[in-house]
């Protein structure tokens, strides 16, 4: 898509006609939208890490720039503020629309317009609501939309930014006497076959198959390896049945999932 008839000539994000399955990390993020303030005081969350001065981050609050800039934004980049709750609610009588008027305005500042957004709303949300609650979110994107109409939309970027790793925490070495642990039994790991605890299987279906490896990737057990043709292969002793393969798969029915029967 190409707001405004722009052409981009840099875009470190993700946009795909496709449901987008990438859930890393965007290392230098053009936008950030942050839903609750105290996010931006907690060391685990970090919802700006990674931002830099041409990145705007737009923050749901009813604090003042300032006061926020103290607690945890001071990317050097663009910050906008306001009070996305207050308008859920008068709005729609619910939290539950807040991601409403928050993708909304997100949408603005990428540069799409009301009738984009909508659009985006009739086919991720509306299905799942009722009339009364589809009316009520139009309501608000158009208000959202409104709100957030004086705001300049992201600026692209005209390099690749460099990419600078930041760790989550600094580990602390203590002397090997200290932080080395004592084993004395032999190792035993191996024989622990965790497959044991599974109730159910990923089973895959070759001919659906396209190689791509992301359940090789993305198994948390390392339980699932390649063949000598790419595909998949699931060592059942070790894989715990945890399915995240299945549900990270981006082909339907390539793997399956059947109930363990011992
Ligand atoms: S079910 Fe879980 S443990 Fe088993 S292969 Fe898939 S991702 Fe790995
Ligand atoms: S994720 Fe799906 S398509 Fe990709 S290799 Fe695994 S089974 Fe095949």
């Amino acid at each position: 898509m190409e707001p405004n008839g722009v052409a981009r000539r840099w875009l470190p994000s993700r946009e795909s006609r496709a449901p987008i399955r990438e859930r890393g990390v965007i290392a230098r993020p053009d936008l950030v939208v942050v839903a609750d303030d105290t996010l931006l005081a907690d060391s685990a969350a970090q919802p700006v890490a990674g931002c830099d001065a041409d990145s705007t981050v737009l923050i749901n609050s009813t604090q003042a720039e300032a006061t926020l800039t103290q607690t945890g934004v001071s990317h050097g980049g663009r910050v906008l503020v306001a009070d996305f709750t207050a308008l859920a609610r008068e709005t729609t009588r619910t939290l539950a629309s807040l991601s409403t008027a928050l993708g909304v305005a997100a949408a603005h500042l990428v540069g799409l317009t009301l009738e984009d957004a909508l659009a985006g709303l009739e086919e991720e949300l509306f299905p799942h609501l009722t009339a009364s609650q589809r009316a009520s979110n139009i309501e608000l994107a158009q208000a959202a939309f409104a709100l957030a109409g004086s705001w300049e939309p992201v600026q692209e970027r005209l390099e690749p930014p460099a990419v600078v790793a930041t760790p989550l925490v600094e580990v602390a070495f203590d002397p090997p006497r200290v932080a080395v642990p004592s084993i004395y039994a032999v190792g035993n790991s191996p024989e622990r076959k965790t497959g044991n605890w599974r109730q159910f299987r990923p089973v895959l279906h070759p001919e659906l198959c396209t190689r791509c490896w992301i359940c090789f990737v993305r198994c948390p057990e390392a339980a699932i390896s390649l063949d000598a043709q790419d595909y998949p292969v699931v060592d059942y002793d070790e894989c715990k049945g945890c399915l995240l393969c299945v549900h990270e798969c981006p082909v339907h029915g390539a793997l399956t999932v059947e109930k363990e029967v011992r």
